[in-house]
């Protein structure tokens, strides 16, 4: 029989490696335990406030967000991921389809799919995931980027329009930023009024805006025709004295609407959770009524809000579905890993944790099989445990086990039969012999 020749894969050196798309990037070891650390924190404090998980698609069709989000939002207007599906017949139109830029429209569409107001009851759910958003990447600003996000939505008689449901969130949020360990965050907090308070407002503004639009960025000059409200949520600092003399939303809140909010911040202040009140705050999606709130951590720079939220009573009847007034926010999982990795480094952190508890070095390949055997047995036991390779001298398994554990056991010929392992602790250089049946329990101890 013939052998084949074996495929030769040649190094093309004309060819550029390929790179990560732009906006996009991988989360590697050891950064991933952070992100796992503020998962878990974060399902942990929604399990308390009886919170479930909800997973919905990546796509959607484009025109749910098109009527949630809002077609002349900075998102729906110039920073959605769209394209259109293969048509399934020939008769067929194609499909629009977008990968979700947040996560909310998805939530509600679900809520409204699976008829879940006819159970009377609030929802109370929450997702983790990827959304997307064509925006100039820098730092804290991603095309992928990742949100921790809940929302309590529901018909009117289950409650889902009173106050203490604002500060019920608003109040886990302050609970769960304290858990995550963030030293320093402010949450700010606005009423944008109701459907009705809305266009008055808006008529005002218009006003106001005819006298100095001309002096605003090309951005808000092209929002004073489409969308007034979004020149609040401008960020370019030449803009911002000019926006300071617009009429203020307060100004204009029915009486229902004046109650709601302060029936938010007198329950705020009754649990103890500090907030300032920013007339300003409006938020980009147009989906929001009456309470809005961020929170924002000064160390993050100009990508200084950590999370954003708000009430949108009207959305589920904007996409279709029964009147179902809801609350809920989304918290950039990247800002968090950043204000959690420069915390740590001005506190000079060592990443000890990392460290696994022990190296186990095999002295030869005669000894490669019951080390392995050996590290089955620990690892069992709940211990983190690297194996390293018989092939390699004393030196390196040293040097290796230096930098991947906090201890090495040795596993050489005589502890193969005596059944007596040696151990060296790095930290304290201490060397001490340990019965492998005492081994795990030895090792447990820090
Ligand atoms: P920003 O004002 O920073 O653009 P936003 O108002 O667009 O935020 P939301 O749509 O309310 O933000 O999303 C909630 C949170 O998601 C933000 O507070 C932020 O932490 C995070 N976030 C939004 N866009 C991005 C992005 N492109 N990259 C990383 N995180 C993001
Ligand atoms: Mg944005």
């Amino acid at each position: 029989m013939r052998r084949q020749p074996a495929t030769i894969y040649r190094r093309d050196t004309t060819m550029k490696a390929i790179q990560a798309a732009r906006g996009t990037r991988d989360l590697l070891p050891p950064e991933t335990e952070l992100w796992n650390h503020i998962e878990a924190t974060s399902r942990r404090v929604f399990a308390r406030y009886c919170f479930g998980e909800i997973r919905t698609p990546i796509f959607e069709d484009t025109q749910l967000f098109a009527r949630s989000v809002g077609e002349e939002t900075d998102i729906v207007s110039k920073e959605m991921y769209t394209w259109e599906d293969r048509a399934r017949a020939q008769s067929e139109k194609a499909q629009s389809l977008t990968l979700r830029p947040e996560n909310t429209a998805g939530v509600v569409r679900a809520y409204i799919e699976h008829k879940l107001g006819e159970t009377g009851l609030l929802q109370k759910l929450y997702y983790i995931g990827p959304q997307f958003r064509r925006e100039r990447p820098q730092k804290g600003r991603y095309r992928q980027f990742y949100q921790i996000g809940a929302e309590v939505i529901g018909p009117t008689s289950a409650g889902s329009e009173s106050p203490l449901r604002d500060a019920e969130i608003l109040e886990m949020l302050a609970t769960l930023l304290d858990e995550l360990g963030i030293a320093e965050w402010k949450l700010y907090l606005n009423s944008v009024g109701s459907a009705s308070d809305r266009p008055r407002y808006v008529l005002a503004l218009q006003e106001a805006l005819k006298e100095i639009a001309p002096k605003l960025c090309a951005d808000c000059q092209r929002r004073v025709q489409t969308n007034p409200l979004r020149v609040l949520d401008c960020k370019i600092p030449e803009d911002q004295p000019f926006i300071e003399t617009l009429p203020k939303i307060a100004e204009f809140l029915d009486a229902d609407s004046q109650v709601h909010f302060a029936q938010v911040c007198a329950a705020l202040d009754a649990c103890g959770v500090p907030y300032i009140v920013n007339p300003r705050l409006v938020r980009g999606l147009d989906y929001y009524t009456r309470t809005t709130f961020e929170f924002v951590h000064t160390g993050l720079g100009a990508q200084n809000a950590l999370l954003g939220g708000g009430r949108y009573d009207g959305l589920s009847e904007a996409i279709g579905g029964p009147k179902a007034p809801g609350i809920g926010f989304a918290m950039g999982a990247d800002r968090l890993v950043l204000t959690l990795q420069a915390q740590r480094e001005s506190q000079n952190a060592t990443a000890i944790a990392s460290l696994a508890d022990a190296y186990i070095a095999p002295l030869g390949e005669a000894q490669q099989v019951q080390a392995l055997v050996l590290a089955r047995e620990l690892r069992r036991a709940g211990l983190r445990v690297e194996l390293g390779d018989g092939s390699f001298r004393i030196k390196k398994s040293f040097e290796i086990g230096n930098r991947l554990a906090r201890r090495i056991v040795l596993f050489g010929e005589e502890e193969a039969q005596s059944s007596i392992m040696t151990v060296k602790d790095f930290a304290s250089g201490a060397q001490t012999k340990i019965p492998r049946a005492e081994l795990a329990q030895a090792l447990q101890q820090r």
